[in-house]
């Protein structure tokens, strides 16, 4: 069994186990196998695997991997998402090559993915990315933002508003892990109070899935505890 076949089945393990811990049933939490800078033969080895939903964040490096992939397997249906940060020159790229953008986080780019959504293409499906524990650095909007955006979002056409994504702060301490993630949870079961139909809570990845799926994520977005340490320095 090769390392990433190896490693994905790790991961399911440990997905479900943190599932059934919470009382909930495995098959709600989505597995995002996150392939940035890993070259095209580890994701096909994944998906040989079975992992067809893969999660890329720098456009360039993704288009190309997209285009070789549908040309040289057609036959494979593989998901993409885009999540990382979106610069408005890269719209009308991401708009055209993937299923899914979770790092959504202002008006101006859900606009201009709407707007850039090939005709013949099904709606871009979104989560809006939100800055769950406030660092001056990290892209997403602000909490107290959230509902004016999501509220313009969702009545975008070419768009699909599915839900929110996180990367909260790194804590070592698992209590403090679960409180940005339980946070995020709340503001979504607000949205869908509110009359949002939602379906998709973005969070958790290879240090904190289990955290993660405690307090309710429905997507875990995995890197290198499926494909091992990334081949340059990625962004997180
Ligand atoms: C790189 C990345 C991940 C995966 O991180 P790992 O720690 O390698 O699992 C998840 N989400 C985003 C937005 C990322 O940029």
């Amino acid at each position: 069994m090769s390392a990433i076949t190896d490693h994905l089945q790790t991961v399911r393990t440990r997905v479900c186990r943190a599932a059934q811990q919470a009382h909930r049933d495995p098959s709600s939490v989505n597995l995002l196998a996150v392939s940035k800078t890993q070259p095209v033969s580890a994701i096909l080895e994944a998906a040989e695997a079975g992992q067809l939903a893969f999660g890329e964040n720098y456009e360039q490096e993704a288009v190309r991997k997209i285009m070789e992939i549908r040309q040289n397997r057609p036959d494979l249906k593989l998901e993409w998402h885009f999540i990382g940060p979106i610069q408005s020159n890269k719209t009308r790229a991401i708009a055209e090559h993937f299923d899914w953008v979770h790092s959504v986080d202002r008006e101006r780019i859900a606009r201009r993915l709407s707007d850039q959504r090939p005709e013949d293409m099904p709606p871009l499906n979104i989560c809006l990315q939100v800055n769950i524990s406030g660092e001056d650095s990290k892209s997403g909007v602000r909490p107290e933002e959230l509902a004016d955006l999501v509220k313009a979002v969702s009545g975008m056409p070419r768009l699909k508003l599915r839900g929110l994504m996180a990367i909260p702060e790194p804590q070592s301490d698992p209590e403090k892990q679960r409180q940005p993630f339980s946070a995020m949870k709340t503001l979504f079961e607000e949205l869908k109070h509110t009359g949002y139909d939602l379906d998709t809570l973005s969070m958790g990845m290879s240090d904190d899935m289990e955290a993660a799926i405690q307090e309710g994520a429905t997507t875990v977005r995995i890197g290198t505890a499926i494909f091992g340490q990334r081949h340059y320095p990625g962004k997180r």
